[in-house]
């Protein structure tokens, strides 16, 4: 090839896949490998899982991406301590409610036991799944939540396996339930206290952060709490503070505060007699999706080295104000360890294309608009562009109105509309070359093509759907071939919400992502990427769409990699029977249907054969497009 132009700098790529993903000449989505091994084209993934029988759409997990942030994480921490002085040590917990994946929690342990890497379970399943995890005995197990007599018990009765299982006390109400079991048990327990911090956060959790905050104990019930510890003699099990933002916290300076914050209730606890040793600053440690660098939704302003100098520098400060020791700083940072080890991959099935090539025959008869409207190509390419463009929706509109009014046929409007077609080809051949404002911008913008992909919004990407998360999206291949379509996905559920038009490119979000031609004989893969958190089990069964395939990697540094899990998708039969229907019911009550037509003469035996197969080949089928 003479010329290797790369158009992946278009999506911001470099800027937000930094360290993670790179394109090869071939205008391939790669991932990076560990040690500075060759990278792993992605496209080529896909075609070798394919070849195995496993199809898009699959969410693809990546363990050395997982791996490198746990580890960045707890590294940034180690640095911090060292370039500041601080005298304690780092014990970081996962928040399984961020990704409670059995082959996710599994590895995050493995990586995490030399790191004495913990657990934050939230609720009584949880903490099930945090107690049959193997874990360093220095680790944590800090419980969270709402929490009822049996979910105290299991936990203080983990503290006779040596486990460090820390029971937060979240309300006053708790610490009676606390107190009855444990001097039930005969055993104490490791307590710590959710305190409720007054400075509020800005991002998308605002309005729930400081004192609006449903969670932990205000100043006043603290008080109450110690005074009540005190007398039940259990102040001396109070060894944790905590306190959690919110999550994908934007701004720096509002980690600082919380901090600040989050230490003068320690200092103020520990005066008072308890005998605090653990700081737990919960999650809220951000992801960068768009890359950007700056605090705002879907973006931070800080890299996780300035997040944990930050948090140190002011703990210790602090503490030495107050001479008391360096406290064990916990974080309970979800997001950040596994958002960027997923990938979500879909095939686009088709498009709905907002624009034609094929000019239409006008003929002498019609209506002198429609002869006008086809004039607009005359004067599209001089400064009279946005002219141009009110002029062609003025003449169709009016052309529409005409057909409403019954003063043109069906077959006069077929060639206003085609003709507009053609025109809005015309108006994005143009565009391209040339910078688009103003009006015209939101004009073009209603020209974007669909393409559909083989997805549901719903089940793969709902905060997408719920909570306008941003995703870098991406063609994972052919970025050395300029993307000529501006597009948005719509999926294949039946529900006009179903779709993604927010994207991520380089100068910032925009209403359309640039895609190529789709191919006849070519596959077309899209990748959402940075889905590790939050999404999997937050996805739901609209228009009974189940879970897609989930297929674990590692990358074998050759270019090549290895498959370490593989999930199937859900199957028919399975998604039916999650709301209770029972498909061997739904085949038998279906078999009785096509009896009586045989019986009535409406198919014969073959038909009927086929027709059985078609509906049990569909229940043992997936619920995607094949
Ligand atoms: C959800 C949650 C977390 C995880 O927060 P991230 O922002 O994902 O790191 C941590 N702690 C508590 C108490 C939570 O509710």
């Amino acid at each position: 090839m003479a010329e290797n132009r790369q158009f992946s700098p278009l999506y911001g790529l470099d800027r937000w896949g930094a360290g993670l993903l790179d394109v090869n000449d071939a205008g391939e989505v790669t991932l990076r490998a560990p040690n500075d091994g060759l990278p792993t084209s992605l496209p080529k993934v896909i075609e070798a899982l394919s070849e195995r029988g496993i199809a898009a759409p699959f969410l693809l997990r990546i363990h050395h991406f997982l791996d490198q942030a746990l580890l960045q994480l707890h590294n940034a921490f180690q640095s911090a301590f060292q370039s500041t002085g601080y005298q304690g040590v780092y014990r970081g917990v996962f928040p399984i409610k961020v990704n409670q994946q059995a082959e996710v929690i599994s590895h995050l342990m493995q990586t995490g036991l030399p790191l004495h890497y913990g657990l934050e379970a939230g609720s009584k399943p949880e903490l099930l799944i945090a107690l049959s995890q193997p874990r360093s005995p220095e680790s944590l197990l800090i419980c969270n939540g709402s929490k009822d007599e049996s979910f105290v018990r299991l936990a203080t009765l983990s503290r006779k396996l040596g486990q460090n299982t820390v029971i937060v006390i979240e309300s006053l109400d708790e610490f009676d339930v606390v107190h009855k079991v444990s001097t039930e048990l005969g055993i104490r327990p490791l307590l710590g206290v959710r305190v409720k911090l007054t400075e509020r956060v800005t991002g998308k959790w605002q309005e729930s952060s400081g004192d609006r905050s449903t969670f932990g104990l205000g100043a006043h019930e603290l008080v109450t709490l110690i005074d009540r510890m005190k007398a039940a003699g259990f102040l001396d099990c109070l060894v944790l503070q905590h306190s959690h933002l919110g999550s994908q916290v934007p701004d720096i300076i509002d980690i600082r505060r919380a901090a600040a914050e989050a230490c003068r209730f320690f200092v103020e606890l520990t005066a008072m007699g308890a005998p605090l040793t653990h700081l737990d600053l919960g999650g809220g440690l951000g992801v960068d999706y768009t890359g950007e660098r700056r605090s705002d939704e879907n973006s931070v302003n800080y890299t996780v080295e300035e997040y944990c100098t930050n948090v140190v520098e002011t703990i210790r400060y602090a503490m030495d104000e107050a001479a008391l020791p360096h406290p064990t700083i916990v974080t309970e940072s979800g997001r950040f360890v596994v958002a960027h080890s997923s990938i979500f991959v879909f095939n686009v099935l088709g498009a709905t294309l907002y624009d034609s090539a094929t000019k239409p025959d006008t003929q002498e008869g019609d209506n002198h608009l429609l002869h006008d409207l086809m004039a607009v190509e005359n004067y599209i390419d001089s400064n009279r562009f946005q002219e141009a463009l009110n002029d062609a929706l003025y003449y169709r509109d009016e052309l529409r109105a005409l057909f409403r009014r019954g003063q043109i046929g069906l077959a006069e409007l077929a060639r206003a509309e085609q003709g507009f077609l053609y025109l809005a080809s015309r108006f994005k051949a143009t565009a391209r070359s040339r910078d688009v404002t103003g009006d015209a911008q939101a004009q073009l913008g209603s020209f974007v093509d669909y393409y559909y992909g083989n997805f549901s919004l719903f089940q793969s990407l709902p905060d997408v759907w719920a909570i306008d998360q941003l995703h870098p999206i991406v063609p994972l291949q052919r970025l050395n071939e300029e993307p000529t379509r501006q597009a948005i996905f719509s999926d294949i559920t039946c529900d006009s919400d179903g779709k993604i038009d927010k994207f991520i490119l380089a100068d910032g979000a925009s209403d359309a992502l640039p895609v190529h031609d789709l191919k006849a004989d070519e596959p077309y893969h899209i990748g959402v990427f940075f889905v590790g958190a939050y999404q999997e089990t937050l996805g739901d069964l609209h228009n009974l769409f189940g879970d897609a395939n989930v297929v674990t990697i590692s990358l074998d540094g050759q270019g090549g990699f290895n498959i370490e899990h593989e999930t199937e998708a859900d199957t028919i039969a399975e998604v039916m029977s999650y709301v209770e229907y029972d498909p061997r019911d739904c085949l038998d009550a279906f078999r009785k249907t096509v009896e009586r037509a045989l019986a009535a003469g409406q198919v014969n035996t073959a038909e009927r054969r086929m027709m059985i197969a078609a509906y049990k080949d569909a229940l043992a089928g997936h619920t995607y497009f094949d």
